[in-house]
């Protein structure tokens, strides 16, 4: 009951230039948080968080180009409130993406390769174990995901998925600080624990961005 009324204080907004910014409010109502979706520097102001939802990474940054919100965006990652960017949010929160037309946002130490599955495994469904959500796996949805070809050492792994046949282990969900990408989707799922983490992190941050 307190945990719900605390909730509701807290409000995660969700870019919504593009891709599935919906089915991350319902899960963020789900569990009790208001959400507001943003398309301009004043839709940023006051929000305790931000989600950069997946869709596509190229329409992404041509659209924040022309609604003016790299630098908002840009800037409300600095102030240090949390933010997390799922498939293509990953691609657009990364130091370096391959084959993108436009700059990221380089809020976080990491390199990612897009559309790098290859064909065959483009989209695919996998349990992932990951510690931070407890001992039951997590069903990950990925979608012509982006490949994490590097980390940097500030970064937190907190799940990898085994390539084959290149036989190793590579990143899926990351964390830097109050910043955290997943190249899969929580949000097509019917499992609120990713969104959940992200509200911990949201509420234990105290962060807000801008006067509300
Ligand atoms: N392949 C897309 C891109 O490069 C990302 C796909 C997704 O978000 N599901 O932006």
């Amino acid at each position: 009951m307190t945990a719900k009324i605390e909730h509701a204080l807290t409000t995660i907004g969700v870019l919504a230039l593009q891709g599935d910014f919906i089915e991350h409010e319902s899960m963020l109502r789900r569990l009790g948080v208001s959400t507001r979706q943003v398309r301009s520097a004043e839709d940023l102001r006051g929000l305790d968080g931000l989600i950069i939802p997946g869709g596509e990474s190229t329409t992404f940054c041509r659209l924040m180009e022309d609604f003016n919100l790299y630098r908002p965006v840009g800037a409300f990652v600095q102030t240090g409130a949390p933010v997390w960017g799922t498939c293509a949010g990953m691609i657009v929160l990364a130091g370096n993406a391959s084959d993108l037309a436009f700059p990221t946002l380089e809020a976080l130490d990491i390199e990612v390769l897009r559309n790098a599955y290859g064909r065959q495994v483009d989209s695919f469904e996998t349990d992932l174990d990951i510690a931070a959500l407890g001992e039951e796996p997590f069903h990950a949805v990925f979608i012509r995901a982006p490949v994490v070809g590097s980390v940097g050492p500030g970064v937190e792994v907190m799940a990898t998925v085994r390539s084959e046949p290149a036989g190793r282990e590579e990143p899926v969900a990351v964390r830097q600080g109050a910043v955290m990408a997943t190249s899969f989707h929580p949000e097509l799922t019917n499992d609120v624990r990713f969104h959940s983490y992200f509200v911990s992190l949201v509420r234990t941050s105290g962060t807000s961005a801008g006067s509300k």
